[in-house]
Parts: structure tokens; sequence; C-alpha cells
């Protein structure tokens, strides 16, 4: 049965997807003192030691979908990329939140990134295509640099590649294929920024402080909360929020919006994408802001006032990738903690492989700066090694 209102502890949150931001979203939730259970492909997935129930299920599984909102107040998720069948089902027993529109618009890179032209928000140019004449067709258009991108399913940039004067269209095709891809403009980057929205059914809306990011190979290495001021000037993140909240009101979301932003050379802001659930970029809110990001999630979904999400103190975070876990290195995790403001978060993953999310490391610093290089120490500490992509 639907309910609208707010949803008070005592109730249950459906979430799903069961990995490190459903694990996160479920510790604030209990944390509140929500019940919650959540629906995942894999049994020992890292939300599973939190939660009441674990319903191990396929995310296209619209049986087991309709089970877990059947035995929840809300359901809300972790990933966008499930199939549009299961949302329905879980969202004739529970509200889905976000709604499924956003969901649906926000998991196909090629609606996503039409929908953001057609609304006016700026981006890099792009091409959506289907097939090899159209792809070179792309790829001579945006010649010599431009990254080939799979509509659906990817993430940390997996299914993209990035094609250089030589690509050869069938090559490409052939690796990412069949099916639409996004073809878009390399732009060179100045920086790399994010904001986070949270949005209630009823419209009230927080935007948080402006994140700073660093990304190497597609995947997030490092973030730091707010943007620092010698390298962001504070109208263009304010221009960042503006950009954001008027996504986040247009979309409708009721939960959470990531909007990830470029900046290029000229200083302009342009969308890179968006993300409708909580994001690796906001996990410094655990320790930067009053209400976390998962809180917010929380806060949102069941319709409640969202709280303060104003800066405490700046902080950093940096991801800790399979790689580390693979190499012949111990880590020295006993050293690290003496690090000052030092935490460690680990996601319980049983399998590490390489570039995937074991955990990450949070610290605190004076201004931006400091606690990014404070967070960076850390990690040379533990990994007993300098990475001089970071
Ligand atoms: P996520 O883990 O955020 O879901 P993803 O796999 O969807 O990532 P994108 O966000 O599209 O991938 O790209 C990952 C990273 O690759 C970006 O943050 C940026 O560093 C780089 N990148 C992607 N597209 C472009 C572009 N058009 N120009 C320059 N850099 C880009
Ligand atoms: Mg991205």
């Amino acid at each position: 049965m639907k309910r609208s209102g707010a949803i008070l502890p005592g109730a249950v949150i459906g979430i799903l997807g069961g990995g490190q931001l459903g694990r996160m979203t479920a510790m604030a939730a209990r944390s509140y003192g929500y019940r919650v259970q959540v629906l995942d492909p894999e049994p020992a997935c890292p939300a599973r030691f939190v939660v009441d129930t674990c319903i191990c299920a396929d995310f296209g599984d619209a049986r087991a979908a309709a089970g877990l909102a059947r035995g929840s107040d809300v359901v809300t998720v972790e990933i966008e990329s499930i199939p549009s069948d299961a949302l329905r089902a879980a969202d004739s027993y529970a509200p889905l939140r976000p709604g499924t529109s956003a969901l649906s618009l926000v998991s196909d890179r090629a609606l996503q990134k039409k929908w953001l032209s057609r609304s006016g928000f700026p981006c890099a140019p792009f091409q959506v295509v289907s097939d090899v004449a159209a792809l070179a067709d792309a790829l001579q258009t945006f010649f010599p640099d431009c990254f080939v991108k799979r509509s659906q399913g990817g993430y940390d940039g997996r299914g993209q590649l990035r094609c250089g004067t030589a690509a050869d269209a069938a090559q490409v095709f052939a690796e990412l294929g069949p099916g639409t891809l996004v073809v878009e403009q390399a732009i060179p980057l100045a920086a790399e920024l994010s904001v986070l929205v949270a949005r209630r059914p009823r419209g009230d809306i927080a935007v948080f402080p402006v994140a700073y990011n660093h990304h190497v190979g597609g995947i997030l290495r490092w973030s730091v909360l707010p943007a620092p001021q010698e390298e962001i000037p504070f109208r263009l993140s304010e221009q960042a929020q503006e950009l954001a909240r008027s996504i986040a009101e247009q979309l409708a979301v009721e939960g959470l919006l990531t909007v990830e932003l470029f900046v290029n050379r000229e200083g302009a802001l342009l969308v890179n994408e968006l993300a409708v659930r909580p994001h690796n970029t906001f996990h410094t809110t655990e320790r930067a802001t009053c209400v976390s990001q998962f809180e917010a999630h929380v806060r949102a979904v069941c319709d409640l006032p969202l709280g303060d999400v104003s800066l405490v103190k700046p902080a950093a975070i940096v991801n800790l990738l399979g790689d580390l876990w693979l190499a012949d290195r111990p880590l020295d995790v006993a050293q690290m903690l003496d690090v000052p403001t030092l935490r460690l978060h680990l996601y319980e993953k049983a399998k590490p492989k390489p570039g995937r999310k074991m955990g990450h490391l949070s610290a605190l610093g004076e201004t931006p700066t400091k606690a990014r290089d404070r967070v960076l120490h850390a990690y040379q500490i533990l990994t007993q090694t300098i990475d001089p992509k970071l």
C-alpha cells in the first residue's frame, strides 16, 4: 500500500542494491532507528552485514523487487541500472524514490545527454550512434580526441574508450557494441567538480558544498570538500550549485542528485553526467558537513526535513582500490591510523579486483588542501609507496 507524508524511524527502508553505497545508507538509516532490507544479486554484498534482510536476486527480477517493496515503507536505490520492469513492480507496492522517470532518464547516457542539452544545460558536444557507419562519422567529427561510451551499464570508466587519431570504428564498435553508444568530444580539463543536491518529495532542496575531484583512468582517486578556493573561485562554485539545483528541480528528483561537472580551460562549467543516488565524491560528508549524504538520502526519501548540509570542517577522501590487496606489498594499516584525524572505511568485499573500490580513507584539515595532503600522506604510509598519479 502506498503512503504519503513522513516515514518515521521504526519503518522499513528497502534498497535496490547492496554495494558500498547501500551499505553506508543502511548504516545511516540504522542510526536513525529504521530497519533496512536490500536486494542484491551477490549474497555477500557489502550491505549484507548491516541490514535486517538481504534478498538475493537479480536486479531484473521483478517479483523479487515487488517482494522487497511489499515489506518496505519506502524503496530507494544505490545504483541506477535497474531494469524498468523491476522498478515498476517495486513502485506499485511502496513509494520508489527517486521516481521511475528520473531513474530511467539517468540510467541511459544517451537519453540523459539529450535531455541535458535540450533543457539548455551545457555539456560537451556529443553524438548518439548505434552502428559502425554512424560511429565512423562521429569519430571523424570529434577528430582527433573523443570518448566513446556505452549508453547503459558503464561505471568507473568501464564501458568506454578514449579514441585518438587512428581509431578504427569497426574495432571500437566490436568492443563496445552492439547497442547505443555516445561519442563525446574530449574536453581539455582544468578541473573536475561535483555538486550534491537532496530533494524531498514535497520540493524542499538542500545543496551541499562543491567537491573537487581527481580521476585517473576514469576512476575517482581522491576528492576534497569544499573545492579549494586557490583552484576554484567562489563564484564558480556558486554557479555549479545553481546549475545542480536547477537540474534537481527540473528532474523533480525525490532523494539525491549528483551533478558531475567539468571545468574547461576557459573556466566554463560543462555537465559530465548525473547520478540519482549517493556518490563517491561525497563520502567526505560523513566528516565535513552537519548532515552526511547518507543521512540526507534517508531524510529525503522518508520525506523528512533535510537538515543542515553546510560545512563543519574541510575533509578529503582517497579511494582504496583492489590493486592494493593484489600487490605483493603488505598494507601498513596500524602505522597509517596514527595520522591525525584519519578514519578507515572498508566495505567488507571478499574479492579484491583491479580497479574495484574496496574502501576509502578520510581525513580532516584546517583547509581543503591540508585535508587532501593529509589523506594522501596516510595513503602513502598505508601503501609504503609514492603514487605519482595522485
Ligand atoms: P562513474 O564512475 O562516475 O559512473 P563513468 O564510468 O560513468 O564514471 P564518466 O563519468 O563518463 O564515466 O567518465 C569518467 C572520467 O573520465 C571523468 O570523470 C573524466 O575524468 C574522464 N572523462 C570522461 N569523459 C570525458 C570527456 N568528454 N572529456 C574529458 N574527460 C572525460
Ligand atoms: Mg562519472
